[in-house]
This record gives structure tokens, C-alpha cells and sequence, in this order.
């Protein structure tokens, strides 16, 4: 199993997609047609539609159906025999009362608009904001039947805001409403990347490959346990990603998360799967084939990897000096940059030390504790206050003995300063027992979509 998923994904997609060959941007744009389409038509199948055509010619144009019908429309057909219904649509508006609404909307119906005032649920229209769109559907005397709005979501779904009639007004007695909030499933399609770093450095290589800004961060966030993105990547590595991306009645809502990831840093390949336990409390994490978290106790680098910092002084060799009496590591930065906390901890001290500038020191479990010197700023610390890996402490600068803006980091084990840049990778916690079980179910998964990409690409390869 696990040869065979690494084999898939390590050499047939480098095959499928690769950077070097000029067709490539054009076949991932037919790549990710082709695995919306087949998901599509998954989806089609459990229908009861035969997918056959888009299979029988590879070339064909693919093309997004739809699939959810909104409930207004169902409604309306169900209703259209009895009685005369009529469906309006309008799009919030700066200064929108839930009575300009309606009126708008065509809705002449005190008991509705008392509703909505008052239910919690119903008050979700409140949180609108200008240009969303909200449906209506009402009868011949202009009173509501039903009323919804999408209230927004992820790139798996959206969230939905129904309000409906449940029984209509008497002689004696107002109408009755319900409203409730439910989940539509977006159609999410899978978007491949890849690409090679090359003289231009890390972030052209990702505006060549089109990936995304927020699936640039996911890619950074999930190997700054592992990479020094400052002084690691280098010409040539190569990447891969496959990503989430969420689509609503054929429309693009937005990218969602990175469910594989491969990176070959310098000869070594580093690759992630998104997995979630279902006995885990933070959702899920991302993990090695072989079912090691990524994440590790210490970031590799303390300062944000970013397009501004990214081609600042020393990328290819670090400033690090003679670290042993220098006891640290010096991260050349623009000034302003962010340092963040390498590890979860406790503030111990931040302020002022000679030499050291502005500096923030941070204890962390098992007699660890880290340095941040030369700071231009720091980001509302206090001593005691605890922070999270990843949090933002302060801004790099030169204060104290510095020459220019860099930031000295030391990391100290029983107060005894250690090498940063050689120190062993602590060990991650692997997956055991039922989650393991679940991760191979899952993983198991992963492969019949690659497979998919890999059928594919034997139709491509025979024309
Ligand atoms: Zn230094």
C-alpha cells in the first residue's frame, strides 16, 4: 500500500505533470477540467445518469453542471398547481431594514416581518452584507411563503438561511413561521500545481505554476516544521499541490485546503496529506504517507517567509557566524518584518538588554527557551503571557549591538545555547490503532483519484 501510494505520487504524477515540459501549463488547466468533470460525474452517477460521453473523448469541453436545484424552485413547482406563487430576487443594499427589504422583495406581511425581527435564527439577514443576494417567494396576496440568503462558508459549503411559512394566516390567528440554517454542499473540484523554483526564486515559481496566495500560506504553514524556506529552498527544488476548490451552482466561491503536498528541497522529498481523525479535536492535521504529523515542536525559522523578505540578503547561506560564540543565528530581514514564536510557551522577558536591543525571550516545555534580538518593535507582549507557535511576538530591526536589520535568534536547551540550523528534528507523534486505520482507509482514497489523473493521462499520451 504504501509503495504503491508514494510510487503514484512520487514518480507517475512527476510524469503527468511535468515543470520542464512547455505543454504544462496547458495540461494542467485539462487536468483539473478533467478531475472536476470526473468528480461531476461521480456525483451524475449516484444519480442515476450514465456518465459515458466526457470518457469517450478526452477532448471534449467540460463543462460544470449545476446540480442543486434551490429550494425555492421546488417549492414553486410543487405550489404552482394550487395557487399562484411568484419568486423575487434582490441584493442587499448599505442601510437595508429588514422592512426595506421585504418591500422591496414585494412582501407585504406584517406577521413575516415580526418574525424575522424577532427569531435568532431569522436575524441572520442582519449580518448580510451589501450585494448578497436574498430570494423570496410569495403568494398572490404578497404575503411570504419562503425567504433564503446564503450566509457564506468554506470551500466545501455553503450556509444557508431559510425562512419558511408553516401555516398561513386565519380569520383569528397570525401566520407561522420557522427559520433555520442549513449546509448545501458546494461541488468541490481538486486543482493540481507544480512547478520548479527556479533563479527567480520561491514566489515566482508559484506565480508561474497559478497558485494562489492562500494555498501559498497553507504550503509554508505546513512545512515550517520541517524547512527554512529563507535558507533551504533552492534552485531546482521542485513542488506539487493538490487543492480543494469550492464551486456553487458553477460558480467559483473560494480555494479551500491543500490535501497533498510535495516538495523536493535539495535532493530530499518532503511530502504532506491532509488527514482528519475522527476522535481529533482540532479538525485534523497534516501528515507524512507513512502517517507522521508534520508538525514538530520548534519552526525552522523565526522570521515570516514572505515576497518581501524572501530575497533578502543570505538566502542560499545564512548569516550564522561562528555560532558557537556567537550563540546564535542572525536572519538578515527587511526592518518591519514579522518574527514569530518558534514554539508554544510563556513570555519570560521582553524589553531591553544591552547588546540585544529590544528582545523577547520565551520559555517553552522540557527546559527549552528562545531569543529574539535586535527587534524594532514588539507585538503587545507581556511577561507570562502565553503564545502559540506561529504567533506573532515582534518585528525584526536593529537595535543593539547591530549593523544592519537582521534578526539574532538563540535557542538554548537547560540555558546552554544550541545550533538552530543543526539541531536533530525532535520526533512527531505517529498515528496509531483506529486513527491509523482510518488513515489508510483515507490515504486508499487519495489513490483512486490519482489513479483517476493517471487514466487520464494515458488518454493524453495517445493523442
Ligand atoms: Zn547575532
Amino acid at each position: 500500500m504504501w509503495s504503491r501510494l508514494r510510487e503514484v505520487f512520487a514518480r507517475e504524477l512527476v510524469v503527468l505533470v511535468d515543470p520542464t515540459n512547455p505543454q504544462h501549463a496547458r495540461r494542467r488547466k485539462q487536468l483539473t477540467a478533467s478531475v472536476g468533470a470526473i468528480f461531476t460525474l461521480g456525483m451524475a452517477a449516484a444519480m442515476g445518469v450514465a456518465p459515458r460521453s466526457a470518457f469517450d473523448d478526452p477532448l471534449a469541453p467540460r463543462t460544470q453542471q449545476a446540480l442543486r436545484m434551490p429550494d425555492v424552485r421546488e417549492q414553486l413547482e410543487q405550489l404552482t398547481d394550487s395557487q399562484a406563487v411568484y419568486v423575487r430576487e434582490e441584493r442587499m443594499q448599505r442601510g437595508d431594514t429588514i422592512a426595506s427589504l421585504l418591500k422591496r422583495l414585494g412582501v407585504d406581511d406584517a406577521d413575516a416581518q415580526a418574525f424575522i425581527v424577532k427569531n435568532p435564527t431569522a436575524r441572520g439577514l442582519f449580518n448580510l452584507n451589501p450585494g448578497q443576494a436574498v430570494q423570496a417567494e410569495i403568494d398572490e396576496s404578497n404575503t411570504l411563503v419562503s425567504l433564503q440568503a446564503n450566509l457564506g462558508g468554506d470551500a466545501a459549503a455553503s450556509r444557508e438561511l431559510v425562512i419558511e411559512r408553516v401555516r398561513a394566516a386565519s380569520d383569528n390567528t397570525a401566520a407561522t413561521y420557522k427559520a433555520k440554517v442549513q449546509r448545501v454542499d458546494n461541488d468541490v473540484h481538486y486543482e493540481m500545481a507544480s512547478g520548479a523554483i527556479s533563479a527567480g526564486g520561491f514566489f515566482k515559481a508559484m506565480d508561474a505554476a497559478n497558485v494562489p496566495d492562500e494555498v501559498v500560506q497553507q504550503m509554508l504553514s505546513i512545512f515550517s516544521g520541517v524547512i527554512d524556506f529563507h535558507h533551504d529552498i533552492a534552485s531546482g527544488d521542485r513542488f506539487r499541490i493538490i487543492y480543494e476548490a469550492g464551486f456553487r451552482d458553477g460558480t467559483f466561491v473560494r480555494n479551500g485546503r491543500v490535501v497533498a503536498l510535495e516538495l523536493i528541497n535539495r535532493n530530499q522529498l518532503h511530502q504532506a496529506l491532509w488527514f482528519a481523525p475522527e476522535d481529533s479535536k482540532d479538525g485534523g492535521a497534516y501528515y507524512t504517507f507513512d502517517g507522521r504529523s508534520m508538525k514538530r515542536p520548534f519552526l525552522r525559522s523565526p522570521v515570516e517567509f514572505s515576497r518581501v523578505s524572501s530575497g533578502f540578503g543570505g538566502r542560499e547561506h545564512p548569516l550564522h557566524h561562528d555560532w558557537a560564540q556567537h550563540k546564535g543565528v542572525d536572519f538578515a530581514a527587511p526592518t518591519g518584518t514579522k518574527v514569530l514564536a518558534t514554539g508554544d510557551g510563556v513570555v519570560e522577558f521582553v524589553g531591553q538588554q544591552n547588546g540585544y536591543g529590544n528582545i523577547v525571550i520565551l520559555n517553552h516545555a522540557n527546559g527549552y527557551s528562545t531569543y529574539y534580538a535586535h527587534l524594532s518593535g514588539f507585538a503587545g507582549m507581556r511577561q507570562g503571557q502565553p503564545v502559540r507557535q506561529g504567533q506573532l511576538i515582534g518585528y525584526v530591526g536593529s537595535t543593539g549591538w547591530a549593523t544592519g536589520p537582521h534578526l539574532h535568534y538563540e535557542f538554548r536547551f537547560n540555558d546552554v545555547p544550541q545550533n538552530p540550523l543543526t539541531i536533530t528534528l525532535m520526533e512527531s507523534p505517529t498515528l496509531t490503532g483506529k486513527s491509523r486505520q482510518e488513515f489508510l482507509t483515507y490515504t486508499s482514497g487519495l489513490l483512486s483519484r490519482i489513479n483517476a489523473l493517471r487514466t487520464y493521462n494515458v488518454l493524453t499520451a495517445s493523442n
